[in-house]
C-alpha cells in the first residue's frame, strides 16, 4: 500500500489506473513498470482534487464544490460570454484558495523525494495535467492538457497542480461536458510531477521507417539541447536507420546544426534558442550526435516500447545532463486502420470495358450500381455503396456523396465542388467526363477508378481486389506519424465532419478552412437568413462547424478562409433566386469583393470567429479570398475591428494570393500589415492563364506549374521572405508532389494538402530537405 493518500509514484501505477491518475499518469506508470526509462516522478491523484473541492470552504463557509456546481447550474452554456465569465471565476477561486494541509504535506514530501533522488533539495520538474474520465473522447479535455515546464521548489509544484485542477474548468471543457451529457461533478483531474530531461541531447524515433513503411528499421533523429528543437522542425537533426534485431546502423545522416534550444541561462525558466558555435564550440556544429553505442541503446528501447504496445510507435527521447542516462518523454502509436471494401464474388467480372474517361479527381477504385440525379431533391435515390452519378455536384448533396462508393459527373475539373468533397470524404471520383449523365442509366453495375479517371463496365474483379489489399495493407502504413519537416505540412478542411479524420493524418495545422460548406450547409440563402433576423442562427452554425475543426486540431494552428462562394454556387439554395445571372460567374461576384458589399456577411463570420477567441481559441487565422486590391484588406480588418474581432492580436490575418493583381502588387497588400499569405492555386492558373478551372474543354492546358504561374509564386515568396510574412499554399497544386518539390525549394513556409495526400506530400517534402541539405553539404565540401 501506498504511504500516501493523495500521492501514487509512478512504480505503483499501471494502465488500469485511468480513474485515479487519468490516462498520462497511468501510461507513466505502465511504461515504468516495463521497464521503459521514463522521467522519474509521481501523481497527485483524482482523489486529491475530490478531497480538495469537498473540503475546502469559501469565507462563508459555502463548500468549494457546492459553490463551484452553484455557479454551473446558473450557467447557460450556449452564451459564450456568460460561459467565459463563469468558467473564469471558477478557475480563479481555484487558484486563489490556499492549498490543504494534508495534501501539501504529501506533495511536498514526495517532492522533496524526488530531488533526494539526485541529491538535490530541490529539482525541476513538469506539471501536467491528465484527464481521468476514461470514456470521455481527447475533445472534451482539450484545454486541460494544461503543461508547466521548470517548474522548481515545493511552492510552485503546489501553484502549478492547483492551475492544472483549475483547468477542469476551461469554457471548452465545460461545454463539451455539458453538450456530452457528462455530470460535471463527477469528472476529476490528476496532475502528473515529473523530474525534468536536462537534456545534453535529444530527439524523435519512429519504429517503422516513416518513409519507406518498412517495419524492419528504426529511424532516430537527433540533435543537441532540447527535444523542442527537433520537435518543432527548427533545427535539422541528425539521422541514423537502424535493422531492428541485428542493431546494424545502415545510414547516418551527419546535419549541420546551427541552433539549439537550451534553459534560459539568465532567468533559469523557460528555453531559449542559442548557437550551436556559441554554446558547445564551432567543432559541435557537424560533430554526431550520438555515439554509435547511444544509437543501438536508443533503437532497443523503441523496440521494446513497440513489443510493448505491439504497434510502431513514435518516441521522444532525451539524455539527462544531470545522469547521463537516456529517458523517454512521450510514446504515442503511429497507426491508423483503414475499414474493407466488401464487395460480393458473385458479381465480378474479369472484362475491363471503358465506359467512359474523365479527370481523376479523388484517388482509389470504387464499385456498385449506378444512381443518376439532377438535383438536390433526389438525394435520397442514393443508397450505401451506390455509384452516384450527376451533371455536378452541389453542397445539398453532401449527404448523397457520403453514402456513395464513388462518384462521376459531367462537369467540372479537379478542384471543382464534387472533386474537392470526395477528396476529403475519402471517396473515388471521377469529374468532366462530358457525358456520365446521358451514357451511365440507373441500375448498372460500374467501377469507378478514380485515379486514372476512367469508369469501367460490371464490377471489375482485378481492379477491385487491388483496391482492397491496397486498403488491407494500409493497416502497416505508418500514416499520422509526425515526420519532422522544416516546412510544415498542414492539410484543407471543407466540412467540419471531417476535422477528426485530417487532425488524425498528424498535418500540422488547416492551411485552408473553407467557409462555403458551412454557410451553404445551413439550407437557405445566408443572405436571406440575415434579412430575416436569424443572423444569430447563422453565427451559431459558424462557430459550431470552426469550433469541430480548431477543437479537433488545437493548438495546431487553423486558418479559415472567409466566403467564396460565386453567384452559381448561392443560386442554387432555397432564396437564392435573388443571385444576379451573372455570364461570367468566375470574374464576377465572388470572394472578397461580395464580403465587403454585403458586409453583413462579412460581419457574421468575424462575430462567429470573436466568440471562439473569447472562448480561449487562440490557433485561428482569418485568410481573405481573391484579394486583388490593397484596400480590400483595410476593409475587411475595419469590419473585423467593428466586431471587436482585432487582426493580429486575436487572430492571424492573411490574404489569399489568386490574382495576378495580387501578386504583383504583394508589397503593397503587406504594408496594410499581413502575417501570412497563402497561394491559391486553382484560381491564380485559373486567372494567369485565362481558363476556366471549371471547364473540362480547356482542361489540357491548365497547368499550374505553368511557368508565369511560378514566377508570380517566386516573385511573392521573395517579397515575403524580405518583410517576414509567412506563405504557404493551398490549392490543388499542394497535392501535387513535383509542385511541391519546387515550392520547398523556392523556401514556402508551410504546404497544405488535401487530406489524402499529406502523407504523401509529408514525404515529399522531407526528402526534398534532405536534398537540399545534402547538396548544401556536397557543395561545402567542393569549395
Ligand atoms: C484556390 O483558388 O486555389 C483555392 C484554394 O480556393 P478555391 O479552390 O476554394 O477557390
Ligand atoms: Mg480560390
Amino acid at each position: 500500500m501506498s504511504e500516501y493518500k493523495f500521492i501514487r509514484w509512478f512504480e505503483d501505477l499501471r494502465k488500469t489506473d485511468v480513474p485515479l491518475v487519468g490516462g498520462k499518469g497511468a501510461n507513466l506508470g505502465e511504461m515504468t513498470n516495463a521497464g521503459i526509462p521514463v522521467p522519474p516522478g509521481f501523481c497527485v491523484t483524482a482523489e486529491a482534487y475530490k478531497y480538495f473541492v469537498e473540503n475546502v470552504k469559501l469565507e462563508d463557509g459555502t463548500v468549494l464544490q457546492d459553490w463551484i456546481m452553484g455557479v454551473i447550474a446558473e450557467t447557460n452554456v450556449d452564451d459564450s460570454k456568460q460561459l467565459q465569465e463563469n468558467t473564469a471565476k471558477i478557475r480563479q477561486k481555484i487558484i486563489e484558495l490556499p492549498m490543504l494541509p494534508e495534501i501539501a504535506q504529501e506533495i511536498e514530501d514526495a517532492y522533496k523525494k524526488l530531488s533526494a533522488r539526485y541529491n538535490k533539495d530541490a529539482v525541476y520538474v513538469a506539471v501536467r495535467s491528465s484527464a481521468t474520465a476514461e470514456d470521455l473522447p481527447e475533445a472534451s479535455f482539450a484545454g486541460q492538457q494544461e503543461t508547466y515546464l521548470d517548474v522548481y521548489g515545493v511552492d510552485d509544484v503546489i501553484d502549478k497542480v492547483k492551475k492544472c485542477w483549475a483547468s477542469l474548468w476551461t469554457a471548452r471543457a465545460t461545454f463539451y461536458r455539458a453538450k456530452q451529457g457528462f455530470d460535471h461533478s463527477k469528472v476529476y483531474l490528476s496532475a502528473v510531477v515529473q523530474k525534468m530531461v536536462n537534456s545534453e541531447t535529444s530527439g524523435v524515433m519512429f519504429t517503422a521507417n516513416p518513409v519507406t513503411n518498412d517495419r524492419s528499421e528504426i529511424m532516430i533523429n537527433a540533435a543537441w539541447g532540447l527535444g523542442e528543437a527537433v520537435v518543432s522542425g527548427s533545427v535539422s537533426p541528425d539521422e541514423y536507420i537502424v535493422e531492428k534485431g541485428t542493431w546494424k546502423i545502415k545510414e547516418k545522416y551527419i546535419a549541420k546544426k546551427e541552433v539549439m534550444v537550451v534553459r534560459n541561462p539568465e532567468t533559469g525558466k523557460g528555453t531559449v534558442y542559442v548557437k550551436v558555435a556559441d554554446h558547445l564550440g564551432p567543432e559541435w556544429v557537424e560533430k554526431q550526435v550520438l555515439t554509435e553505442e547511444q544509437i543501438i541503446e536508443v533503437a532497443k528501447i523503441g523496440a521494446k516500447i513497440e513489443e510493448h504496445y505491439g504497434w510502431p510507435q513514435d518516441i521522444e527521447w532525451a539524455y539527462d545532463k544531470d545522469d547521463g542516462k537516456l529517458y523517454i518523454v512521450q510514446s504515442r502509436p503511429i497507426t491508423t486502420l483503414k475499414d474493407e471494401v466488401k464487395t460480393e464474388e458473385a458479381e465480378m467480372t474479369e472484362e475491363m470495358n471503358v465506359l467512359l474517361k474523365g479527370l481523376g479527381a479523388s484517388p482509389g477504385v470504387g464499385a456498385g450500381k449506378v444512381v443518376v440525379i439532377f438535383e438536390a431533391s433526389e438525394i435520397d435515390k442514393v443508397k450505401e455503396g451506390d455509384v452516384l452519378v450527376t451533371t455536378m455536384t452541389n453542397p445539398d448533396m453532401v449527404p448523397a456523396m457520403k453514402r456513395a462508393s464513388a462518384i462521376v459527373t459531367d462537369e467540372g475539373g479537379r478542384t471543382c465542388h464534387a472533386a474537392i468533397v470526395s477528396r476529403e470524404l475519402g471517396i473515388p471520383a471521377v469529374v468532366g467526363t462530358k457525358e456520365a449523365t446521358k451514357l451511365l442509366k440507373d441500375g448498372m453495375l460500374v467501377t469507378v477508378d478514380g485515379t486514372r479517371g476512367v469508369v469501367y463496365e460490371g464490377i471489375v474483379k482485378s481492379l477491385v481486389k487491388k483496391e482492397e489489399e491496397e486498403k488491407a495493407g494500409g493497416q502497416v502504413v505508418v500514416a499520422g506519424a509526425p515526420l519532422v519537416t522544416a516546412t510544415e505540412v498542414k492539410v484543407n478542411v471543407s466540412m467540419p465532419e471531417v476535422a477528426e479524420r485530417a487532425a488524425a493524418t498528424g498535418a500540422d495545422g488547416v492551411g485552408l478552412l473553407r467557409a462555403e460548406h458551412m454557410i451553404l450547409g445551413i439550407g437557405a440563402h445566408p443572405i436571406k437568413f440575415i434579412r430575416e433576423g436569424k443572423e444569430e442562427e447563422l453565427v451559431e452554425k459558424l462557430v459550431e462547424g470552426i469550433r469541430t475543426v480548431v477543437e479537433a486540431f488545437y493548438p495546431r494552428r487553423v486558418w479559415y478562409r472567409t466566403l467564396d462562394a460565386p453567384t452559381n454556387e448561392f443560386r442554387e439554395l432555397p432564396g437564392g433566386e435573388e443571385e444576379p445571372d451573372e455570364r461570367n460567374p468566375m470574374l464576377g461576384w465572388r470572394g472578397i469583393r461580395r464580403g465587403l458589399d454585403q458586409p453583413e456577411l462579412l460581419r457574421a463570420e468575424f462575430k462567429a470567429i470573436k466568440r471562439l477567441v473569447d472562448e480561449g481559441y487562440d490557433n485561428i487565422g482569418v485568410m481573405l479570398p481573391l484579394v486583388s486590391h490593397p484596400e480590400q484588406v483595410r476593409k475587411a480588418k475595419e469590419i473585423a475591428l467593428e466586431v471587436g474581432l482585432v487582426p493580429h492580436k486575436d487572430v492571424e490575418w492573411g490574404v489569399m494570393i489568386e490574382t495576378p493583381a495580387s501578386a504583383l502588387i504583394i508589397e503593397d497588400l503587406i504594408k496594410e500589415g499581413l502575417d501570412f499569405v497563402s497561394f491559391g492555386t486553382n484560381d491564380l492558373t485559373q486567372y494567369t492563364l485565362a481558363i476556366d478551372r471549371d471547364n473540362e474543354r480547356v482542361f489540357k492546358l491548365y497547368d499550374e506549374k505553368h511557368p508565369a504561374v511560378l514566377k508570380l509564386i517566386e516573385n511573392v515568396i521573395k517579397v515575403c521572405k524580405k518583410h517576414g510574412v509567412e506563405t504557404s499554399i493551398c490549392g490543388q497544386a499542394g497535392s501535387d508532389p513535383r509542385m511541391v518539390k519546387l515550392l520547398v525549394r523556392l523556401g514556402i513556409d508551410s504546404v497544405s494538402a488535401n487530406p489524402d495526400a499529406v502523407e504523401l506530400v509529408r514525404k515529399t517534402v522531407a526528402r526534398e530537405e534532405a536534398r537540399l541539405r545534402l547538396e548544401a553539404a556536397r557543395k561545402a565540401l567542393r569549395e
